[in-house]
């Protein structure tokens, strides 16, 4: 049996009950089956395959608070370590009921490689909790953030380990987590990213994610000979990662018709307002419908029986900027049939694998996470420097290093793919020159 399939027995087999994780692993390994047979002898001797797929260490505790009314509340925090070869692990924090291990597994083992891409001395890791931060008042948040980190505080620190943000969790949360941190620790160090401007935070992160998307975007379009001004663009989700593409997409002249939530989304002919966007999500943290009633162009959807609803237009690029698994096969047609130009995704593993696989073989660019949304990370890792040399760069310094790096990924995957005769298929590109870097220093550091 191939090495490969090998492995991926033994993943099935000992995490039976995590279906995220699995997903993520096969999509991974049977992308590197190129690279893993021309080296088949030795990464078997060398384990490399199972060293890689199990995390350095998986950490779970008890996080309880107390809410407004005095009740005690628990919930069950997360932290995995998975791979700390090339830099302290680094991966966000992401705070959701649906938060388990396996969702936080496969989110540290994509890490990994999407660390290494961005050319920074980064590892891999996430962590997270199913306390649902929706509804919470202020004081319940921070009660949450502080019982959270007194237990985490015992694992992290700025050359161990570095969480960020994530779904659920933003600047608010981060301050919490730090001044808890610092407390505790007593060290003033850059031990989370995603700070605010006053203590620690670099300028730029706020809007990494979203616009090195749209860098890494208009970099394919560009070498498939076209432009991005005039694009239509499909864009799911309306937090961080995609109000900051939307803004980005239509700065460099296309005009994006969708957002959504997880109880609706707008289609919006006119293209999005960014700005009262912002204000009703940023702002007023309220649901789209207070969007639709504030512009005359836009139309409300509700979502009934898990419709993802934005993939249905005619648009030239979809973004996915959500959560995992909110576009599938049957989006996947309905796009391909209105005649979608390329895709990449803003969101981690938004796309199902059969979409995927859908959109490769009608020929639609389609770049995954793991390369498209490491801007976020890439500044993060820019904030860590910041804090280390204990200096502030300017925007623009942060912003054209962003580029650099999402421009100089588009070529990495590329020419990846292309060394192993795989060429367009970026996906294969990502997770090869992703792998490659780890596993060298892997070898390199011995049987650790
Ligand atoms: P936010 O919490 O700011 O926004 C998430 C958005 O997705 C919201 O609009 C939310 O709607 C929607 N959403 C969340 N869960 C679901 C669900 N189950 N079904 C439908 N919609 C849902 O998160 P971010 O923008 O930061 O993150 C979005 C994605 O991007 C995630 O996959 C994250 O891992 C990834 N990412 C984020 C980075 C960052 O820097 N922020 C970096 C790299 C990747 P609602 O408000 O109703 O919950």
């Amino acid at each position: 049996m191939a090495y490969v399939d090998e492995v991926l027995e033994k993943v099935k087999a000992k995490n039976a009950d995590q279906p995220e994780f699995i997903q993520a692993v096969t999509e991974v390994l049977n992308s590197l089956r190129p690279v893993v047979d021309a080296n088949e002898a030795q990464y078997r001797k060398l384990a490399i395959l199972e060293r890689i797929t199990e995390p350095d260490r998986q950490i779970m505790f008890r996080v309880p608070w107390l809410d407004d009314n005095g009740n005690v509340q628990v919930n069950r925090g997360f932290r995995v370590q998975f791979n700390n070869s090339i830099g302290p692990y680094k991966g966000g924090i992401r705070l959701h009921p649906s938060v388990n291990l396996s969702i936080i597994k496969f989110l540290g083992f994509e890490q990994v490689f999407k660390n290494s891409l961005t050319t920074l001395p980064i590892g891999g890791g996430k962590g997270g909790s199913d306390f649902d931060p929706k509804g919470k008042s202020d004081n319940e948040i921070m009660k949450f953030c502080q019982s959270f980190m007194t237990e985490l505080s015992k694992y992290i620190g700025a050359d161990t380990d570095v969480p960020a943000g994530d779904i659920g969790t933003g600047a608010r949360e981060i301050g919490f987590m730090f001044g808890q941190y610092k407390r505790i620790r007593d060290l003033y160090e850059g031990v989370l990213t995603g700070k605010g401007l006053t203590y620690g935070g670099s300028l730029a992160r706020t809007e990494a994610t979203g616009y090195g998307l749209l860098y890494l975007t208009e970099e394919m379009v560009k070498c498939h000979g076209d432009k991005m001004e005039g694009k239509v663009v499909a864009i799911s989700g309306s937090g961080n990662v995609a109000i900051y593409a939307t803004q980005k997409a239509q700065q460099l002249g296309a005009k994006v018709v969708t957002v959504s939530d997880s109880t609706g989304w707008i289609y919006d002919e006119e293209g999005i307002d960014v700005e009262l966007l912002k204000e009703v999500k940023e702002v007023k943290r309220a649901r789209l419908t207070e969007y639709a009633a504030a512009k005359k162009s836009a139309q409300y959807f509700e979502k009934k029986n898990g419709e993802h609803g934005v993939w249905q237009y005619k648009v030239d690029i979809a973004l996915p900027c959500a959560t995992q698994n909110e576009l599938d096969i049957e989006d996947a047609k309905m796009l391909v049939a209105n005649g979608v130009k390329y895709v990449a995704e803003g969101a981690n593993m938004p796309t199902t694998i059969e979409a995927t696989e859908y959109f490769q073989a009608n020929n639609v660019p389609f770049v995954g996470g793991k390369a498209a949304n490491a801007g976020g990370v890439a500044t993060s890792a820019l904030e860590m420097s910041q804090n280390s040399e204990r200096l502030s760069w300017s925007f623009e310094e942060v912003d054209s290093k962003l580029k650099g790096i999402m421009v100089g990924i588009y070529h990495a995957i590329d020419d990846a793919a292309k060394k192993y005769g795989m060429e367009g298929n970026y996906v294969a590109g990502a997770n090869i020159a992703g792998f490659e870097k780890v596993v060298n220093a892997m070898i390199a550091q011995g049987v650790c």
